[in-house]
């Protein structure tokens, strides 16, 4: 009788190398409860959407110290350990770079590297353990503030992160970094069906009884913040359970019992906040809609420790600056909730920030470390309906993280910060400049009869975005007499979230964006990047329907395509040493044949001019490198030699 069929544990030993028997080697090992294959080092994992027994042992992490790549079935474990021990033998900062869609299993992905990481380079005695044990405990931490249930994932983490874990000399962990990213803000105030708000709103309503009468909660039905959707419980967790463990957690990583009562009465604040309703007064005036909104008036004041009637005038009017007088000027009951939910959204942000911080501090950083290893916990490419912002900068990371060197959506942030700068700028016209700077690019396309919309030509597809709201959340402004009210408050913590404005810039008033400053981060983060020596994880998501044992062909090819692995697979088969980044290949050869850089063409067809010029073929162009034949690099190099 024949073996039944059980796959290959790496693709690159298929015997034919094409889409179907990629899609049809995972498929069969996905049906086997085999998650994980190689596609040469990089290591495909196909989310199980069940808990497969003893994958994560103890014991099966001491089966993979030390063991070589290929000797033991693929696994996360497998390809930490590699980098581990690169790090040790060469004394070179690795990185573990896990990518994929939302829900295909990022985040549990990279918190097994951590959990290995602290594994190997943990400390013996238990009093020398707090590193490791605050590093993993971050996790549930960030995960209740940062994380919500979406359509593509229950636990969906709205902020990237980075961890940068820090060694010593004898390999042992001394010190970590985290680093986060663009945490979704308008979550705070605006959900919808069937999605929630963030975990940690859940968790504070389903508290022990004291601490529901401290903070006058109730059921999570009653606040506006999270009676948008219909979902309050999630499927095998329980929030009053997930609350105790939180608070432990932020224990354990060195949040004090003050702190903490003060970042819950913030999280109650909030809620308390989005109760307050108005109504209109006279013709354009807003007042209080009824005694339930003052009601959660006097409780949001109560519970910020500041001024009640600072607070209502806060969000009803603002100041208008005239040469003579400052007079306030009354907001209409749709403007009065805007800046309602837009305080809401500031703390929110704030207190996140403050976490991070705190965790940072709390672990503490090495600073006599030599090496490091970075794990990178980003969102994939999306492409929605409405793509807006968000979308953009997401994808902008993701070109980025491919490597897709290409200056354009950079230039599209300086556009974008331009206009936000000029006072009388709409969408409108924030659309007409990209249209015109951008209108021979050729991965930039102005849809017909749009007036406001713009399409990329991504590496991973096409993405249309809406411009509407691109001036708005790239402005990162915090209302002044939103400022003046918290920096007054009576609680120390809250206080310190608002310093004063002149301290905290020197020069008050100078625009600040976020893109521009997303764009810094992002900078900052492939410098790190590209000093270490990257291993790549691929989360591919199965099915959307978030169930075990269901593998949709369609959508997983999709995604091996995206991610780039199969393009890797083909590559590698077919032996070619040596691959270059277009750009790294231009400048190094373009002296061969100077005209291809007077024409304006695309990178790869210079580099196929180049190599045709010299005579040379047998070698692949990919999406954004070339790959030569061994021998053909030198060759290029001697023929440059000679003209020198
Ligand atoms: P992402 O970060 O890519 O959006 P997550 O890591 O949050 O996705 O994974 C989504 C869900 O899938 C998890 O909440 C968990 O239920 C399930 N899951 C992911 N990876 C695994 C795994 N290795 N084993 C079991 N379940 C998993
Ligand atoms: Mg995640």
């Amino acid at each position: 009788m024949e073996a039944p069929d059980t796959g290959v544990d790496d693709m690159t030993k298929l015997s034919y190398l094409h889409e179907p028997a990629v899609l049809h080697n995972l498929a069969t090992r996905y049906g086997i409860k085999e998650i994980y294959t190689y596609c040469g080092n990089i290591l495909i994992a196909i989310n199980p959407f069940q808990a497969i027994s003893h994958l994560y042992d103890t014991e099966l992490m001491d089966s993979y110290k030390g063991a070589q790549l290929g000797d033991r079935s693929p696994h996360v474990f497998a390809i930490t350990d590699v980098a581990y021990r690169a790090m040790n033998n060469e004394g070179k900062s690795n990185s573990i770079l896990v990518s994929g869609e939302s829900g295909a299993g990022k985040t549990e992905t990279t918190k097994m590297v951590m959990r290995y990481l602290a594994y190997l380079g943990g400390h013996a005695a238990a009093e020398a353990r707090t590193v490791e044990r605050k590093v993993l405990e971050s996790n549930p931490v960030l995960e209740a503030f940062g994380n919500a249930k979406t359509v593509r994932n229950n636990n969906s983490s709205r902020f990237g992160k980075f961890v940068e874990i820090q060694f010593d000399a004898c390999g042992q962990i001394s010190g970590a970094a985290i680093r986060t990213y663009l945490l979704e803000k308008s979550r705070v105030c605006q959900i919808s069906e069937p999605e929630r708000n963030y975990h940690c709103f859940y968790l504070l309503c389903a508290a022990p009884p004291k601490e529901i009468e401290k903070y006058k909660l109730g059921d999570p039905k009653s606040f506006h913040y999270l009676n948008q959707s219909s979902c309050y419980e999630l499927v095998g967790v329980d929030d009053s359970h997930d609350y105790l463990a939180t608070k432990k957690a932020m224990d354990i990583v060195g949040i004090s019992v003050e702190e903490q009562d003060a970042i819950f009465r913030i999280v109650a604040a909030i809620l308390h906040l989005g109760n307050i309703a108005f109504a209109l007064e006279g013709e354009d005036s807003s007042v209080l809609e009824d005694d339930k909104a003052k009601f959660h008036l006097q409780v949001t004041a109560e519970l910020l420790m500041c001024d009640l009637e600072a607070l209502e005038t806060a969000l009803c009017k603002r100041n208008m600056v005239t040469p003579e007088e400052v007079i306030k000027r009354s907001l209409d009951p749709l403007g009065a909730a805007i800046s309602r939910d837009g305080l809401a959204k500031t703390i929110y942000a704030r207190l996140f920030d403050w976490l991070v911080k705190k965790i940072n501090v709390s672990i503490g950083q090495d600073p006599d470390s030599k090496c490091l290893i970075g794990v990178l916990d980003i969102y994939g490419f999306e492409s929605f309906k409405t793509s807006s912002f968000e979308q953009f900068c997401i994808n902008f990371t993701n070109e980025k993280l491919q490597q897709h060197f290409n200056q354009k959506p950079g230039g599209i942030i300086s556009l974008l910060d331009e206009t936000c700068m000029f006072p009388k700028s709409t969408h409108e016209t924030f659309a007409q400049k990209l249209y015109q700077t951008f209108k021979d690019h050729k991965r930039f396309v102005k849809p017909k009869l749009a007036r406001t919309e713009f399409t990329i030509v991504h590496y991973a597809g096409e993405v249309q975005y809406q411009c509407d709201q691109f001036l708005d959340k790239n402005k990162d402004y915090i209302v002044p007499e939103h400022q003046e009210l918290l920096s007054t408050s009576k609680c120390s913590f809250i206080a310190s979230l608002f310093p004063s404005l002149n301290a905290e810039t020197p020069k008050s008033g100078k625009f600040s964006s976020i893109g521009s400053r997303f764009k810094l981060q992002l900078q900052q983060l492939m410098d790190i990047l590209n000093s270490t020596e990257p291993h790549y994880i691929r989360c591919i998501k199965p099915n959307s329907d978030l169930r075990p044992e269901i593998f949709e062909n369609v959508s997983v090819l999709q995604q091996l395509r995206s991610g780039g692995v199969l393009e890797a697979i083909r590559v590698k088969c077919e032996g070619y040493p040596t691959n270059r980044i277009f750009s790294e290949f231009l400048e190094r050869f373009s002296i061969l044949v100077p005209e291809v850089l007077k024409e304006n063409v695309e990178e790869n067809v210079a580099c196929k001019s180049i190599m045709e010029k010299v005579g040379l073929s047998n070698y692949q162009i990919g999406k954004t490198k070339i790959f030569l034949r061994a021998g053909q690099m030198a060759e290029l190099d001697g023929r440059k030699a000679k003209l020198l």
